[in-house]
């Protein structure tokens, strides 16, 4: 049997499903930084953002009745720091930078052989990352690796008039 963990506690997408399902903006996404931000102080532990993430991150806390995810530690963010998450893992196979370099496998960091490994959007089991455009990617095991999409066949080229 094989098995693995992926921890999806939010993956500060894009194009956030959660966002405009919030009806008091207790969820915003910063401009500065991407952060999709949650503010528990105006939530009212109505749900709707857990159940249009497709992801499962948000997740309900009934003794306050409010929703909880992760905001990338935007306080030590601030500070120059990297989230505790980041900074705990022994291993170190966590690490925050630019998607755009985190996706091209050019960010310097320990979390990734560069040349080598090969950064992916997608591992077995999640949802589509075209749902949101989630601002995250792995370093699958092989057998967590997803096929990619098989090509729909091409729609035969109308040929121009002269
Ligand atoms: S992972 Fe879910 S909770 Fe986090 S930004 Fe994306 S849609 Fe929102
Ligand atoms: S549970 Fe809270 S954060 Fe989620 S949609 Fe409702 S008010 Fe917004």
């Amino acid at each position: 049997m094989f098995a693995y963990k992926v921890n999806m506690s939010c993956n500060h997408c894009a194009e956030p499903a959660c966002l405009p399902a919030c009806p008091t903006g207790a969820i915003w996404k910063r401009a500065d930084n991407g952060v999709v931000d949650i503010d528990s102080s105006l939530c009212i532990g109505c749900r709707r953002c857990e159940a249009t993430c497709p992801f499962g991150a948000p997740q309900y806390d009934p003794t306050d009745n409010t929703v909880k995810k992760c905001n990338l530690c935007i306080d030590e963010l601030e500070a120059g720091r990297k989230p505790y998450c980041v900074s705990a893992c022994m291993m170190r196979v966590l690490d925050i930078g630019p998607i755009d370099q985190l996706r091209a496998g050019t960010w310097d960091t320990k979390a990734m052989v560069k040349g080598v490994d090969q950064p992916v959007r997608q591992v077995q089991h999640m949802a589509n990352p075209e749902l949101t455009n989630p601002s995250i990617v792995f370093i699958a095991h092989p057998k967590g690796k997803v096929e990619p999409q098989a090509e729909a066949p091409a729609a035969p080229a109308s040929k121009a008039s002269s």
